[in-house]
């Protein structure tokens, strides 16, 4: 396929938020592709070269892709970055800057390839490398192809098309909506929507119903459902498996001959942060292959007593890693078993899988079981779940003994209890900024007073407004958040985010806060769960804990089914 044929879908996709039309977009664009070119036009529409998983990413600076186009356009650099701060977007910079072609010639694999060889270049001298690849590159597009390729080079593509939206248009571009449940499960075991259209086209459903967990892609998560009480898990499930929720940052730990990659919860590559977890697991399965799950956390070793996240994750900065394993050492408390040696294991019960695990995982310093009881009855569940919160920890999750893992998908074969479910608003949320208010009085000096959130909306594909929040952020932590959210500012409201609510600036999707409230209330302003009376849902008294959740994703943010479930075990909770 041309690449101006690829912009030209672009476009159309631009000018949209209607989601009926971005499927017919997305599934005309894919009935034209060929099968050698589907997945780069999946990674394409993504804004990526490749799933993060694979740690290949293109962010070009800013300034080096003003360099590229200045040369391109035989326009002095200086000149150009007066333009650019007048028109605020890269993309249209370089519509009208780059000199562009006559003919358009390039494929998308052209295109792609290109991109691919600027991203992967490294060593001395090789920044001036990839502007003059990336300028000569530029010199060969059109315009309108160069606006598209200087914001995906950017960072900045921004279609507003998320993973659901394109799994969707893969099934309806062969005709058959009911081939998403299986490229659903296919997706969460292996998270590469590129590879997978590829099958897709190559092999059909059959070669959708063969992907099986492959070791170096990370699986989806397995998430919990909420209930309110031990009676109403027994009543759920019955006796089950009960282990501790760890307040920790979960890891998927692969071992492929003696590799070891951890992922983080939303598939990105944390290897480097946890250099014991790795050593440990080379050690324990030396000539294995292996796929763990677990959280790791760190913990004082002498009085075992377990360290909040917010200690964790300062392993988050990418520097001292050797000083912190040092001050804080780390257990890595591995509760499920998802591959090993060639055999899949997500298809085993969750009692065969920690079995398994049992035997496999001898006593050593790191890597540890998490703890675990079998409970028979409410009687024993609370009694638990009373223990566990007099130690400080944040509470239980009961596991369904007879259930396979189901990559993905959150449901009640895994059911946490938490301790803030005591109070009335029976958990936190993680919700997405999609906006702020500049601050008045000291908090100008910020440039942030307020953040706007948003909850996801799973069935419209969208970010949904829930509460605009002011509490809880330290001033180094609104300096930081608005160095970080002022490269994500959008002139215009966001395509994926549906508010009534304007704030004085908006940003593009990306960031995650942990908030907790008093109550959930309904609300006439906000968007979440609004029903045919206008009434949505809205946060009274609401405030961040701990900082941006940098191991979610937009998409990780509460969907906004739990915040109406939430709002239904407050009632009940009332009512008692
Ligand atoms: P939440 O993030 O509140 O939805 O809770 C689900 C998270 O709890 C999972 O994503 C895990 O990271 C974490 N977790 C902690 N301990 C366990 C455990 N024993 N089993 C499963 N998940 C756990």
């Amino acid at each position: 396929m041309k690449c101006s044929r690829l912009v030209s879908y672009f476009e159309r996709l631009e000018i949209t938020s209607k989601r009926l039309e971005l499927f017919s977009i997305l599934a005309d664009l894919f009935k034209e592709v060929t099968v050698s070119e589907i997945d780069k036009v999946i990674y394409l529409l993504q804004g990526e070269l490749l799933p993060p998983f694979h740690g290949i990413n293109i962010g070009m600076a800013e300034k080096y892709l003003l360099r590229a186009i200045a040369k391109s356009g035989d326009i002095d650099a200086n000149d150009l970055l007066k333009k650019y701060r007048q028109i605020g977007d890269i993309g249209k910079t370089a519509e009208r800057f780059c000199r562009g072609a006559a003919s358009l010639a390039l494929t998308v694999s052209e295109v792609y390839d290109a991109i691919y060889q600027i991203a992967v270049m490294g060593g001395e001298g090789s920044v001036d490398q990839k502007i003059d690849l990336l300028s000569s590159l530029f010199s060969q597009l059109s315009p309108v192809e160069a606006k598209y390729v200087a914001r995906f080079v950017a960072g900045k593509l921004r279609l507003g098309v998320g993973d659901a939206t394109l799994l969707e248009a893969l099934a309806l571009s062969k005709g058959e909506r009911a081939f998403r449940a299986s490229l659903d499960r296919a997706y969460h075991l292996t998270s590469d929507l590129g590879r997978l259209a590829k099958i897709f086209y190559q092999s059909g459903k059959d070669g959708i119903a063969a992907i099986s967990v492959r070791l170096g892609f990370p699986i989806r998560p397995a998430l919990c459902e909420r209930l309110s009480s031990p009676d109403e898990i027994i009543e759920k499930i019955g006796p089950c498996v009960v282990e501790i929720k760890y307040d920790g940052f979960r890891c998927q730990a692969h071992k492929r001959g003696n590799d070891v990659i951890l992922f983080s919860r939303n598939q990105e590559r944390t290897t480097p942060m946890f250099p014991e977890i790795v050593e440990a697991i080379q050690t324990i399965f030396a000539g294995q292959e292996v796929i763990l799950e677990g959280e790791a956390l760190a913990v004082n070793l002498i009085t075992e007593e377990l360290f909040s996240f917010q200690v964790t994750m300062q392993r988050k900065r990418k520097h001292n890693i050797n000083e912190m394993a040092k001050n804080f050492p780390l257990k890595f408390f591995v509760f499920d078993l998802l591959y090993l040696n060639g055999i899949d294991y997500t298809h085993f019960s969750y009692t065969d899988r920690r079995k398994k695990l049992a035997e496999l995982i001898p006593k050593n310093q790191v890597i540890t079981l998490a703890e675990s009881v079998v409970t028979e009855d409410t009687y024993s569940l609370s009694r638990l779940f009373n223990e566990t919160v007099e130690r400080g920890l944040e509470g239980l999750v009961a596991k369904r003994p007879d259930a396979p893992y189901t990559a993905g998908a959150r449901n009640f074969n895994w059911i946490k209890l938490k301790r803030s479910y005591k109070r009335e608003l029976t958990d936190s949320l993680d919700l997405c900024i999609v906006g702020y208010y500049t601050g008045y009085g000291h908090r100008t000096k910020f440039g942030i007073g307020t953040i706007l959130t948003a909850v996801y909306d799973k069935e419209e594909g969208c970010f949904k407004t829930v509460s605009k929040i002011g509490t809880g952020f330290s001033e180094q932590e609104l300096i930081d958040l608005s160095a970080r959210l002022s490269k994500i500012i959008s002139h215009d409201k966001p395509r994926e985010v549906d508010s009534e609510i304007v704030p004085d600036v908006w940003v593009m999707p990306k960031y995650l806060v942990t908030v907790t409230a008093d109550e959930i209330t309904r609300s006439q302003n906000h968007t979440a769960g609004r029903d045919a009376t206008g009434a949505g849902y809205a946060l009274r008294f609401p405030r961040v804990v701990g900082f941006i959740r940098e191991d979610k994703g937009p998409y990780d943010a509460t969907d906004v089914s739990e915040v109406i479930s939430l709002f239904n075990m407050q009632k009940q909770v009332k009512m008692e």
